[in-house]
């Protein structure tokens, strides 16, 4: 239901507890957060509210400078801790938070569950992740091509927003038929839903535009489309009475 990203130089945490509060209004069930920790993918989450969240993080080591955070609006499988966002793969490699529904996420399930992937949800976004997952380690294309190849295959609706332990300081981000919305930092990238996260850190906003894949970095915001055309992002200046009520 609500979406939070964020990639910089400073710690993610703030950003994102703060923005998942802010995108509350929307109506929600459960909450959780994950971080890249060098050697780990952190994920915390907890059916209830964020402040639920909040509390399960408690005094855990929040320091990181990427991470990705979202509330859920169940629509596959019922609310719980489980079933809760971020997901892991199979592999523990990627963690993902998605928004949407991915309509023929059945058929993709059978497939992998031949192929032995096991699955900790009931959701349809566990099942997007490892099929991400399968393309990247069967076909030997990197990440990126794995998550174009896999978008090109599900119908639907989403935003994604993935985390790989082997890219420290990149976020991968896509929609297609959900908001999206990335704010540009002086190094850094804020990213949410809309745009009430962001406002007390930037005005200057990219809205993506369906069936597009950002690339994301402190420095820098790489636009492609799904066929590895690299676009041109187009900045613009939020309006911020206009966005508070978006
Ligand atoms: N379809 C996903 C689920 O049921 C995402 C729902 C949402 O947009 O929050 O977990």
């Amino acid at each position: 239901c609500g979406i939070v990203g964020y990639v910089g130089h400073n710690q993610a945490y703030p950003y994102l507890i703060n923005g998942l509060k802010k995108l509350e209004y929307r109506g929600y069930d459960s909450a959780g957060i994950a971080l890249h920790k060098g050697s780990e993918l952190q994920v915390v989450k907890k059916s209830g509210k964020v402040a639920a969240l909040e509390n399960a993080f408690g005094t855990l080591d929040t320091h990181s400078t990427l991470g990705i955070g979202h509330t859920r609006w169940a629509t596959h499988g019922i609310p719980s801790d489980y079933n809760a966002h971020p997901h892991y793969s199979n592999s523990g490699n990627l963690a993902l938070v998605h928004n949407g529904i991915i309509e023929n996420y059945a058929s993709i399930k059978e497939e992998l569950l031949h192929k032995g992937y096991t699955f900790q949800s009931e959701t349809d976004s566990e099942v997007l992740l490892n099929f991400i997952e399968d393309i990247h380690i069967n076909n030997e294309c990197t990440l990126e091509e794995a998550i174009r190849v896999a978008l090109k295959r599900v119908t639907g609706a989403y935003v994604i927003l993935i985390l790989s332990k082997d890219h420290p300081d990149t976020l991968f981000a896509a929609r297609k038929g959900s908001p999206l919305v990335i704010g540009i930092g002086n190094g850094e990238h804020f990213l949410g839903s809309d745009a009430s996260p962001m406002l007390e850190y930037t005005k200057e906003v990219v809205y993506i535009n369906d069936y597009e894949l950002a690339i994301i970095n402190p420095d820098q915001l790489i636009l492609k489309n799904l066929g590895n055309e690299i676009l041109t992002p187009y900045v613009q200046k939020l309006d911020i009475e206009l966005a508070a009520i978006e």
